[in-house]
């Protein structure tokens, strides 16, 4: 059994510190050392390796200075991206063990081409790819790219815990409230949102089921999205939904 932890950094980043239970650890994504660094001496933890979804500042600053603390640090990373300081490069298909729990790779380009997510032990860290409510942005590659990892992802199951890598829900609900005006699940999680927010608290990890229920990105095929879109979108096809849907919340 693993324990999942936050690590808030910058301004809305989570770098996620998964660990045993015996004080080893691994991070996923850390952007910055610091914060990393003081929560390991805090609760006296070893860190054994490290996850990269992708090549973005924000989820890899930290490699080189949580290296030069421990040297024999494995970090995983995407075969196909630009990072200094991979000693194991993964891409779809591959698996990482992590304490004994099996993690796979998941490629889910759209946000960056070479995009990976890890599923495992029910967890699924999935960077910049869907977040609570929403997507990363098409940075490099298609929506049709975007909306077939998407598709990846929620074919994952439902109890499937969501741990991505910002806490955007806040913002993400403000837009798809003008999405899908009508979804009560939405208002409901806008209450449940805006509680935990005052109260400080994280809205991640969420759950597959959930954003099911919430996420306009993932009910592209939903009528009353369509509808939404049906001005700005060229047909009425599932993934061109999506396209609108992704070029309207750009501009949002
Ligand atoms: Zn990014
Ligand atoms: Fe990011």
């Amino acid at each position: 059994m693993l324990t999942v932890q936050s690590i808030p950094a910058f301004n809305d980043n989570y770098i996620w510190l998964i660990h045993n239970s015996h004080n080893h650890c691994v991070v996923v994504d850390p952007g910055d050392a610091t914060p990393v660094l003081k929560v390991l001496e805090e609760q006296s933890l070893t860190l054994d390796a490290i996850l990269i979804t992708h090549h973005h500042h924000d989820h890899i600053g930290g490699i080189s200075e949580l290296k030069r603390h421990y040297p024999n640090l494995n970090v995983v990373g995407p075969a196909s991206e630009p990072i200094p300081g991979i000693s194991q490069s993964v891409e779809d298909g591959d698996q990482v063990e992590l304490f004994g729990e099996r993690f796979m790779v998941l490629s889910v380009p759209g946000h960056t081409l070479g995009h990976v997510a890890y599923v495992g032990d029910g967890k699924l860290f999935c960077g910049d790819t869907l977040f609570s409510v929403g997507c990363g942005r098409l940075f490099e590659g298609t929506p049709a790219q975007m909306f077939q990892s998407l598709k990846k992802l929620a074919s994952l199951p439902d109890e499937t815990e969501i741990y991505c890598a910002h806490e955007y829900t806040s913002s993400n609900l403000a837009f798809a409230l003008v999405a899908e005006q009508d979804n009560p699940h939405l208002q409901r999680y806008r209450e449940d949102v805006s509680r935990m927010r005052a109260q400080g608290i994280s809205t991640i990890p969420s759950t597959l089921r959930q954003e099911k229920l919430v996420n306009p990105f993932l009910r592209c095929e939903q009528p009353s999205i369509k509808k939404s879109v049906a001005d700005k979108a060229f047909d009425d096809s599932d993934l061109e939904t999506f396209a609108a849907l992704r070029r309207w919340k750009d501009n949002f």
